[in-house]
């Protein structure tokens, strides 16, 4: 579906990113690597992707609290890659703390990662999409941007503003073959995840497995948690031509947290 098409993954060196990178270079896209990561495994990854899937696998390290990184990042995809046709503003960190204890240098580097770096690189890309007719933007924002837990004001606030930043950029394309829309995954095993599982299990003196069964428990009514592939399948869809007419949602993935 996606051959002679070209992604951008940001914080595709892990986690969620990578497992939808891994599913647009199966189905034919050239794309993009960015996060951060040791130097010699990012180049494994690259030539294990382009040998699998026959695809152009390029990296840049941009940081994604940096406007200048953000700008070479663009300019290497354009440069390596030839154009951009999809964007995945996926990297994000996390922060466990109540508001009263939050560290301000925290907030303003979550707010940049989570939130700023999709607004900078969005205003970047969309007008040679839109001089295309063409362009797929997809903002890994969570649950929790639509609604809250406890001691994550920064995160949540952030993926808060993804949403309205979904929302708008949307609207403003909705006549056009270019859509923005939103997944949000519940829990997903992952290294930022896997922070939160370490922390519980110390707190609470459990096992790593009776943390994950009582992370899981508290939130997500499935028992199970989201895995990256089902995430990259989701993406595949919102790319396909069937959800053209997709415009501004936020598609939660959550084993039910959001029924409740
Ligand atoms: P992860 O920690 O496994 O991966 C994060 C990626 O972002 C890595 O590649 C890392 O190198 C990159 N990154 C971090 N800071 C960066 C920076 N300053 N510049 C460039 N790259 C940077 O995390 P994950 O769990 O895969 O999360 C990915 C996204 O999914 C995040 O936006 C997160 O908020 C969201 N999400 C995760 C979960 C979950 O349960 N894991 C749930 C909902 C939403």
């Amino acid at each position: 579906m996606l051959t002679g098409k070209t992604a951008i993954v940001t914080g595709s060196t892990s986690g969620i990113g990578l497992g939808i990178a891994r599913a647009l270079a199966a189905d034919g896209a050239d794309i993009l690597l960015n996060g951060f990561g040791n130097p010699p495994e990012i180049g494994r990854l690259r030539q294990e992707l382009a040998a699998q899937y026959g695809v152009r696998v390029a990296y840049c390290g941009a940081d994604m609290t940096r406007a200048a990184d953000i700008d070479r990042m663009i300019e290497t995809a354009n440069r390596e890659l030839g154009r951009i046709d999809i964007v995945v503003n996926n990297a994000g960190i996390q922060h466990v703390a109540p508001v009263q204890e939050f560290p301000p240098e925290r907030w303003n580097a979550m707010i940049a990662i989570n939130l700023t770096a999709p607004f900078l690189i969005t205003r970047a890309v969309l007008p040679r999409m839109l001089d295309r007719d063409w362009g797929r933007i997809i903002n890994i924002a969570s649950v929790h941007g639509l609604v809250a837990s406890a001691d994550k004001s920064a995160y949540v606030a952030s993926k808060h503003g993804i949403m309205g930043l979904t929302k708008a950029v949307a609207l403003e394309t909705a006549t056009t073959g270019v859509t923005c829309n939103a997944i949000c995954p519940g829990w997903v095993l992952t290294p930022l995840v896997q922070e939160q599982i370490d922390a519980l299990a110390e707190r609470e003196q459990l096992s790593n497995e009776e943390a994950s069964v009582k992370l899981l428990g508290d939130k997500q009514p499935s028992q199970t948690f989201t895995s990256p592939e089902q995430l990259g399948a989701l993406v595949l869809y919102l790319c396909s031509d069937a959800a053209c007419n997709m415009r501004g949602v936020g598609l939660p993935m959550d084993g039910g947290w959001l029924a409740q």
